[in-house]
């Protein structure tokens, strides 16, 4: 699947095709495993992978399923099916929170723009990445897109925001037009999910890992570790519904910033879940005579203003989801959607402290806060500057509400857990995933969260895993 060639080879299949759940569950429990991974995102499947690599017996459980050959995969349909809630997962404040439930996770639905952690990580953590990330730089060929595939509307947004003294820059992205096996076509729509190949995810490291020997099982929910005398032994759930016990030497939850505070909750970590963040964002539009940034790939170019807290990027929501969104809003914004083509979108991340919670019976609380909204109006005024000077109609600007894409800080490094991701609470039990922030990046974390999962399967492959 490289240069422009569609491959021949075929996908390494996730789940032993064979076998029905009975004889799936008596399988995985007749043979021995060095880890047990929860959840196949950035960081589960990271840490799987590098595991296998490194001659460790690992099995990676995973709630959703592997969508990706299905005929809804990157269409308006698709998150309907393959996010939690069916697209209607809310905090109890009524801010909408996009959770990806698949093989790959949220990077499926990303908009594959690449940060390395911010400048205060080390002092805060004091867990040093450095190398895994500009490992994966290169590994990836992690790099802004060749100026031909921006978009000429996206750089008209770059030049404005420039022209009024901001560093807007290209941005860095996981996206590589070499690694497509049809058509380079990474417009909008592929935070649906990508069809051409060119964008990463986190299943292409999923693949990886099954090609060096990990099992993996879809569809199957871990509801708790299983601990005895303060350490951990391994992991209780269902699979297809039918419940299973699993032992291993280690477990390492990665079911994310939501799953995983709710998987150590139910195993006696109480304060698991006690704030988050989900770095708030929404998105600024206004109306140009010629074509608009709609289809250009999203997040090609970015500006980060650290003094307040903002980051601004070029994004428009695919016209499905940017049509749905007028509709919610009420009948007199729907005059928006045949102007979908002439849009100008800017995407603007909110710094917030964190906050609100993760509450054993599934609840989430994420309140946008007094200086959250001074932020936005910040965000939003300079947005409209910047879209004034590309442009735009001045009648035309509005934006679309918040909503929050990085769940994370649940299970922090600091306080949960130690450096090495461990849990402070119980021995051969780590977190590898977003939850492990400190607090929100105010970035893309995706980077962050490979580096420190690399870094975890060095970790015990030469302490815990040793032998
Ligand atoms: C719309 C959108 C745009 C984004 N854009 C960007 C971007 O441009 N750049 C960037 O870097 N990041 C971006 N992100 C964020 C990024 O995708 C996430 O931060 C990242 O995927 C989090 O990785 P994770 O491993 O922590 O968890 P996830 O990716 O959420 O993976 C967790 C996995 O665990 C599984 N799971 C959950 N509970 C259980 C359980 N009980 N048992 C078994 N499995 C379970 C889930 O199904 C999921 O597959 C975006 C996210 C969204 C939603």
């Amino acid at each position: 699947m490289i240069n422009g060639k569609k491959s021949n080879q075929k996908r390494p299949k996730a789940i032993k095709q064979n076998l029905n759940v009975f004889e799936l569950i008596n399988d995985i429990k007749n043979n021995y495993y060095d880890a047990i991974v929860v959840g196949s995102g950035p960081g589960g499947s990271t840490v799987a992978r590098d595991l296998a690599r490194g001659g460790k017996k690992v099995i990676l459980l995973e709630h959703g399923k592997d969508h990706r050959d299905k005929w809804y995969y990157g269409t308006f349909i698709g998150p309907f099916i393959y996010t939690d809630k069916h697209g209607h997962l809310k905090s109890k404040e009524g801010v909408p929170i996009v959770r990806p439930m698949m093989t790959g996770g949220a990077t499926n639905m990303f908009a594959s723009a690449a940060s390395g952690p911010p400048s205060w990580w080390l002092s805060k953590t004091g867990v040093d990445i450095e190398s895994e990330i500009n490992e994966t730089i290169d590994e990836l060929q992690i790099a802004a897109l060749p100026e031909k595939y921006i978009g000429a509307a996206s750089q008209r947004i770059g030049e404005a925001g420039r022209d009024l003294g901001m560093d807007w820059q290209s941005q860095k992205k996981f996206i590589n037009p070499q690694r497509c096996y049809s058509k380079f076509d990474c417009g909008d729509k592929c935070m649906f999910g990508c069809k051409c190949g060119g964008k990463w995810t986190a299943n292409d490291y999923m693949d990886q890992a099954i090609q060096a020997g990990v099992t993996v099982i879809t569809e199957c929910t871990v509801d708790k570790v299983i601990v005895d005398d303060e350490v951990a032994t391994g992991v209780q759930g269902t699979i297809k519904g039918k419940n299973f016990l699993l032992n291993a030497k280690i477990v390492i939850v990665s079911a994310g910033g939501i799953g995983t505070p709710r998987i150590l909750q139910n195993s006696g970590i109480y304060n698991a879940g006690d704030a988050l963040g989900v770095d708030t964002t929404f998105v600024v539009y206004g109306v140009i005579k010629g074509k608009g940034n709609t289809g250009d790939p999203p997040m090609t170019m970015s500006y980060c203003d650290y003094e307040n807290g903002l980051m601004y990027s070029t994004l428009t929501q695919p016209f499905g989801l940017f049509s749905l969104i007028q509709y919610y809003k009420g009948w007199n914004h729907l005059y928006k959607i045949p102007k979908f083509p002439h849009m100008l979108g800017i995407m603007v991340k909110i710094k917030e402290d964190i906050k609100g919670y993760v509450a054993p019976d599934g609840e989430i609380s994420m309140p946008l806060l007094h200086e959250d909204h001074l932020r936005a109006n910040i965000g939003y005024q300079v947005c409209k500057n910047i879209l004034l000077k590309a442009g735009c109609d001045p009648n035309s600007i509005f934006w679309n509400p918040p909503r929050g894409t990085h769940p994370c800080a649940t299970v922090r490094i600091g306080h949960h857990l130690d450096s090495n991701l461990k849990t402070v609470d119980f021995d051969n039990l780590y977190v590898s995933d977003a939850s492990t922030f400190p607090a929100p990046l105010v970035r893309p974390p995706t980077l962050t969260i490979i580096g420190l999962s690399k870094r975890l399967a060095k970790h015990l492959i030469k302490t815990k895993l040793n032998t």
